[in-house]
């Protein structure tokens, strides 16, 4: 901090206040000073210790902040040690590349967790600090959460612009203010139906104690793991060491909890993943993931609580049981043996209906085609075993076949990109290369080898390109209606 800004930081000056979320503190603090101490995100701000160490008069200790105005006591609950580590460092110290990955929050399964500026109509009536102004709650901005869980209502958000702290801060600074649009119900959280709600708030009320880090001290990353691998044993979800995934699904889906499963990326279904979870080989890295899955398996979350006051024991592990290896050679035996007496005839049965499949849909390929068979198709038929008995089967690898259909869907998307231009009156000319934009292929369709098969394309091209004089006239036009 500049000596000015030391100067005139205490003229405005308000002490955070517990439950804070730091970053929107100093957004709130720094406002009215020309300041050097703003980090650029709001959502993982790193570097903090010397910021916070230049102004202990207000937020107290480094320790203090973390404790009380982060969500790094909810958060690294789920942490093992050394992501837990990096994590707090990136808070105190310096950048932490690959922060979210170290989190479980990059993926495709994390687009249920949007980090928002939002904020509860109530409690900003209620949480004055003390300049007078309301401040934003933590638990209210920890992604994911959609509902105050102290007034049972949505959070509520302003317009884009008052959301985008780092385009306009200036509409940030406090979390009373916003430009004039006004709060409305985040988007998701104010069509749902009641029980779907109460969930919701039930949700964000046990997170909010999650934060609490003398809260359940035991669930840490070890507790969850050891919590979650118990439980499934005594849901036959894990039977010695094997995952039962049927049972994990009837669980799940028989769980008052199951639409807080699904919302926050949780797939429960016979994989590797799943199995590890909920074995408690693997620990689910989100707080609201915690929630989730705990209260699934669970009757109510006092139970949870109750497992989780002391220490939570070791899960007791019975070794898989091997068949002896002369069981598992005549068992192999066995299997061959009714192969050669039915095989050929279950072949044939399956060959039947492929074919049946091929004529009806000649655009499919061989994978697609296995997929509208029985599942037990996969046993008798490949590419291989087909052909070598006569049966047709489609190959894409054939350049025929496989320029005919590049056409198609070239000469397609053209067409529709032309129409796209008219319809939204585009601002840009409908050249060749803006015609082909989009497509997979539209780096390299004119390459010399390619673009001669390409007939359709070709046509399609000529006819729908926009030549300079159309273009001006289209613009012109439009200048003209206006
Ligand atoms: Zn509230
Ligand atoms: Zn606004």
């Amino acid at each position: 901090m500049t000596s000015t800004e030391s100067l005139l930081l205490p003229l405005f000056a308000s002490t955070i206040m517990p439950g804070e979320y730091i970053f929107t503190y100093l957004a709130r603090l720094l406002y009215y000073s020309p300041h050097s101490l703003m980090p650029r995100f709001w959502q993982w701000p790193s570097g903090m210790r010397h910021v916070l160490e230049s102004i202990p008069e207000l937020v107290g200790s480094l320790d203090y902040v973390k404790r009380n105005c982060t969500w790094l006591p909810a958060i690294t609950r789920c942490l093992p040690n050394e992501r837990m580590e990096a994590v707090v460092g990136h808070f105190e110290n310096a950048t932490q590349l690959g922060l979210m990955a170290l989190l479980g929050m990059s993926g495709p399964r994390t687009g249920w967790a949007k980090s928002l500026l939002a904020r509860c109509p109530v409690c900003i009536k209620e949480d004055l600090a003390g300049d007078g102004l309301p401040f934003f709650r933590r638990e209210h901005l920890l992604a994911g959460i959609r509902f105050c869980g102290r007034h049972k209502m949505p959070l509520h958000v302003p317009c884009e612009r008052c959301l985008d702290f780092e385009a306009f801060p200036a509409y940030t600074r406090h979390a009373g203010f916003h430009c004039g649009c006004g709060l409305k119900p985040i988007p998701g959280a104010e069509a749902l139906p009641a029980h779907f709600a109460a969930l919701e708030i039930e949700m964000s009320q046990i997170v909010t104690r999650l934060l609490d880090a003398s809260y359940l001290p035991h669930l840490n990353h070890e507790g969850i793991g050891r919590l979650i691998g118990a439980r499934s044993q005594e849901l036959g979800i894990v039977d010695g060491n094997f995952f039962r995934a049927e049972t994990a699904i009837k669980v799940v889906n028989d769980s008052r909890f199951r639409p807080l499963i699904e919302r926050t990326g949780i797939v429960v279904e016979r994989s590797d993943s799943a199995a590890k979870l909920f074995k408690g080989t693997k620990v689910v890295r989100s707080p609201l993931g915690l929630v989730a899955l705990a209260g699934a398996m669970f009757p109510d979350w006092a139970d949870v609580e109750r497992r989780a006051a002391d220490a939570i024991p070791e899960v007791p592990r019975t070794p898989l049981v091997f068949r002896p290896p002369e069981v598992r050679a005549e068992a192999r035996q066995a299997r061959i043996n009714w192969m050669s007496r039915n095989g050929e005839r279950w072949f044939k049965y399956y060959a039947q209906k492929y074919e049946t499949e091929h004529k009806l849909h000649p655009e499919k390929n061989h994978m697609q085609l296995m997929r509208l068979l029985p599942h037990g198709a996969a046993l008798y038929l490949t590419e291989e075993s087909l052909k070598a008995r006569g049966y047709p089967v489609p190959d894409f690898r054939d350049p025929v076949q496989y320029y005919k259909k590049l056409d198609k869907s070239l000469s397609l998307h053209v067409k529709g990109r032309k129409r796209h231009i008219e319809k939204t009156n585009c601002k840009r000319r409908g050249t060749k290369t803006f015609l082909v934009t989009g497509h997979r292929m539209a780096s390299i369709y004119a390459n010399p080898e390619i673009l001669p098969h390409l007939i359709e394309t070709r046509a399609a091209l000529a006819y729908c390109e926009e030549t300079k004089a159309a273009f001006k006239e289209r613009m012109g036009r439009t200048r003209h209606v206006h």
